[in-house]
């Protein structure tokens, strides 16, 4: 068949993340503290602090901020380790989330491509291929192929399962095979939850000049949104622009 015949997947250049989750903190009534934070997150982590030590009272009108930064200097680490935060991935390779689920302090939930079909399934496109005409005529051409393919594999075998009275197995049985086709940049959706300490973890892993550019995209989005969402934690990540014009995240604390 002329590639010119065959459907072009939708093509996905960036990662799509959604913040769904973040920590409520509910101080027991018998305590008698506050704090100068309206961030729950920021509160359970200085809350959390202050037990171990039993130092409830703050003569020295101490910041939050000021406190969670003397943990972060002193590698204090399980304390931040309360507050969690969970976003919605999108729009991300096969490849990066074989990448993302090798950090094993996350939950994560994956669309299984068993269950739900990759017939209109969109693929992300790496932007250097993007950027060179020849190069993403190739790229298009053999996703659009593979698809094809995996198309046509999935008939093939929902005949060959014919047999098979439950219909949501059938489907299951052909996908699971069809799929082998399918190629790395094939896009995925995942939740993934986890700690502060984890996130910390993970974005210098993964924020970091020598990661892949995709997973390097991902984690540049999710410091942002985690400096928005608690600066005390987050904010001593420096993003900074490399001479390709793609982002990295330094932290200025590296204790784990
Ligand atoms: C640039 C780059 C290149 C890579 N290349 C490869 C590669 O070629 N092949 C490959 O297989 N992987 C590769 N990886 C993946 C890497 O080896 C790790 O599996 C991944 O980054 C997860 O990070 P982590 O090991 O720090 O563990 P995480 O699961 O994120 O855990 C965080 C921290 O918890 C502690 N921890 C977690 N589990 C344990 C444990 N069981 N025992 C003791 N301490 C633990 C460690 O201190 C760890 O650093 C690469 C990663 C990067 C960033």
């Amino acid at each position: 068949m002329e590639a010119a015949e065959i459907a072009r997947p939708e093509i996905v250049t960036e990662p799509e993340v959604s913040l769904i989750a973040f920590t409520q903190f509910q101080k027991p009534e018998e305590i008698d503290w506050t704090t100068d934070t309206g961030i729950d997150g920021e509160k359970l982590i200085e809350f959390a602090g202050r037990m171990c030590y039993q130092s409830w009272g703050n003569p020295a009108g101490r910041s939050n901020a000021d406190y969670i930064r003397n943990m972060l200097d002193h590698g204090h680490l399980s304390v931040i380790e309360h507050s969690v935060a969970g976003f919605c991935i999108e729009g991300v390779s096969r490849s990066l989330t074989h990448e993302l689920i090798r950090h094993r302090h996350f939950s994560f939930s994956q669309v299984s491509q068993r269950y739900v079909s990759e017939d209109k399934a969109r693929m992300v496109e790496p932007a250097c291929i993007a950027s060179d005409p020849e190069a993403h005529r190739i790229w298009e051409e053999t996703a659009a192929r593979a698809q094809e393919a995996y198309r046509d594999l999935y008939q093939i075998l929902a005949e060959r399962f014919a047999q098979v009275t439950d219909k949501t197995l059938k489907r299951k049985l052909a996908r699971q095979a069809a799929r082998s086709v399918l190629p790395n940049c094939t896009e995925t959706k995942i939740v993934m939850t986890g700690n502060f300490r984890a996130w910390r973890h993970f974005i210098r892993m993964r924020a970091n000049e020598h990661a892949d550019v995709e997973i390097r995209a991902l984690a540049v989005k999710i410091c942002r949104i985690l400096k928005d969402l608690s600066p005390a934690v987050f904010g001593d990540y420096q993003i900074s622009e490399l001479p390709d014009g793609t982002e990295v995240a330094t932290p200025e604390f590296v204790y784990e």
